[in-house]
This record gives structure tokens, C-alpha cells and sequence, in this order.
């Protein structure tokens, strides 16, 4: 026997029919006004991972962003994924790695000209060459940990600022990590680096708040990236991490990206000088 199906049943089984309602609801959604309308932010260490998760928020909160990273393939496979699925001038890339002034210059200058001013700055770009206890660091390798993740951090803190303060504040977001936090003996140099970034944060807040600029840290739990690999993806010792994590699972890019994009918004306006970790619960106090 044939079923007959009506309109409004048919539109719940899932074949969709046209209803005032939803054109009345896609007019009124077109005219919301996101957090980040107008907004331009750079974000460092962006082609992969955090950094792009970050990147990909901040655009889909209203942000106009340029992303970045040391190698031109990243960057352009990165934009071509960005591009795809927001419109191409919301995004832009450009190769940076931090440790170079010429490439932190370029980055700044390319974001300028292209969206006319920068209001955000993400300082996510971290390294972490070795694993072991912090006092078999070779000074090499301290040096080059330091440049990268607490340096650089510094360094293109200084040079954006001259930006934020001509389009009367900002927001700075640093990506530290919960070795920062808690520090963990097997990545001994990278956990004091991470913690440099806690008080870099306090005290760049500090010194920056009469800008109306303020400054904030995300401390990521272990999340599944490249860069965690080696943690998340070794059977025995990914079993024995996530015993001491009271989620059971590790994190997600997007669930940092979240919390960097809110901490660029005015939705956390009243919020400088602090860290957010997060962990899935691990634990956060040092
Ligand atoms: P990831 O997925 O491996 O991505 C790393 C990104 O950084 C890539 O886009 C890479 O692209 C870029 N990059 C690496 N070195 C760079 C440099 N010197 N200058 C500019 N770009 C650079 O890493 P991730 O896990 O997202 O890590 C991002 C940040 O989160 C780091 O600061 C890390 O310490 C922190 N973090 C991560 C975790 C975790 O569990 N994943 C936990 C806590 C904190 P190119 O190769 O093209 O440069």
C-alpha cells in the first residue's frame, strides 16, 4: 500500500520544504553581529594543530586573521583550508618563523596592509627538541627553547603593541601548556619555559592595562597534535597519561581554540592577567 506522507512530516523525516519561519530566522542570523566583527588578529604557529583550531574560531567569531608558520606548503595548505570554508578575504598567510625578527617584522607589516590595523595578537608557537630531566638540557637546546617560547613571545609582544595602541586596545593570548602549571619531569626545560609564560602574562597585563590591552594565557592539557605525538599515540605510556587525566581522554585542537577565541573577545572583557587551563581536570595548581 502506498504512505502518504504530508508536508510537515516530511520535513521531520528529512526532506526539508521551505517555511517562512526559517526565512525569517536565516534574515534575523544574517544581521547578528558575532564578537569579533571587525576585529584583525594575527596568529602565530597557526598551520596545524592549536594554532590553526585557534585561527579557525577566531574567523568563524567575525575576526579577519592571518595565519602563519615557518614553511610556505603549511601555510598555503592551511589557507586553502581556511579559504575553502570561510570567505577568502577573511584569511590570509604568510611564513614566519618567530624566532626570526625579519619574519615576526613581515608578519605584522603583510597583516597591516592587507586588513588595515591588528587588534589580537595568539602567541601559540612552542618547541620542545628533547625530553628529559630539566638539568640534562644541553645549553643549545635550553637556548633554543627559550627563543622560541618565551623570546619570540616577548619580542612580538613589543613589536604588535605600537598597533593595538593606535586602534585603542586589544588582546593578547599566550599558549602556554599544563606543563607550565604542573611542571612535568620528563620535559623539564619545555615546563620552566611554559612557566615563564605565566609570569610574562601577569606582568605584561600589568603593564599594559591603562591600554586598554589585556593579556591572558591558555595552558592546554595534552591535546592530540603532531607536537603531542610522541605522548598521545605511544600505547603504553598514552595508557599510563590518561589514568591522570579525570576526563579519560585527551583534548581537542578546537577545544583550545574555543577558549583562545573567547579570550579575544569582549565576552571575557573583564579578564586580564590570568590562565586558563585546559586539561580535562588534570591537575593545575603550582
Ligand atoms: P602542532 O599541531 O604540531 O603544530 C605546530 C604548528 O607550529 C605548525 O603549524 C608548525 O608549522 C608551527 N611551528 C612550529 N615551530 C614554529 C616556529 N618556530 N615558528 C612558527 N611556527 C612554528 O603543535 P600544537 O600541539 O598545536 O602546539 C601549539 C602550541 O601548544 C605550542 O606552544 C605547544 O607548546 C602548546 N601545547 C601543546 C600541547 C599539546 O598537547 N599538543 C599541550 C600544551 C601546550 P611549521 O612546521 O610550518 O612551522
Amino acid at each position: 500500500m502506498k504512505k502518504i506522507i504530508s508536508n510537515s512530516s516530511r520535513a521531520i523525516i528529512g526532506n526539508p520544504i521551505e517555511i517562512p519561519g526559517k526565512i525569517q530566522a536565516q534574515k534575523m542570523f544574517s544581521n547578528y553581529k558575532k564578537p569579533l566583527d571587525g576585529k584583525v588578529a594575527i596568529v602565530t604557529a597557526s598551520t596545524d594543530g592549536i594554532g590553526f583550531a585557534a585561527a579557525s574560531q577566531l574567523v568563524e567569531d567575525g575576526a579577519s586573521v592571518m595565519i602563519s608558520s615557518r614553511k610556505k606548503l603549511n601555510v598555503d595548505n592551511a589557507l586553502e583550508k581556511l579559504q575553502k570554508k570561510y570567505s577568502a578575504d577573511k584569511v590570509r598567510g604568510v611564513v614566519c618563523h618567530v624566532a626570526k625578527k625579519d619574519d615576526r617584522s613581515n608578519l605584522i607589516q603583510e597583516t597591516v596592509k592587507i586588513f588595515g590595523g591588528i587588534d589580537i595578537l595568539v602567541s601559540n608557537a612552542g618547541t620542545n627538541p628533547m625530553s628529559g630531566s630539566v638539568l640534562d638540557c644541553d645549553e643549545r637546546i635550553w637556548d633554543k627553547i627559550f627563543d622560541v617560547n618565551v623570546k619570540s613571545t616577548y619580542l612580538i609582544t613589543k613589536e604588535v603593541l605600537p598597533h593595538l595602541i593606535s586602534r585603542g586596545g586589544g588582546s593578547i593570548i599566550y599558549v602556554s601548556s599544563i606543563a607550565g602549571v604542573d611542571p612535568m619531569p620528563e620535559l623539564g626545560a619545555y615546563s620552566v619555559s611554559k612557566t615563564a609564560l605565566l609570569g610574562l602574562t601577569k606582568i605584561v597585563a600589568l603593564d599594559l592595562v591603562n591600554h586598554n590591552i589585556r593579556v591572558n594565557c591558555v595552558a592546554p592539557g595534552i591535546v592530540r597534535t603532531k607536537f603531542a605525538s610522541m605522548l598521545t599515540e605511544t600505547e603504553s605510556l598514552s595508557e599510563h597519561l590518561l589514568q591522570t587525566i579525570p576526563m579519560r581522554r585527551f583534548g581537542r585542537s578546537e577545544e583550545i581554540g574555543t577558549v583562545i577565541s573567547f579570550l579575544a573577545s569582549p565576552l571575557s572583557s573583564y579578564i586580564t592577567g590570568e590562565v586558563i587551563v585546559v586539561s580535562g581536570g588534570m591537575k593545575s595548581r603550582l
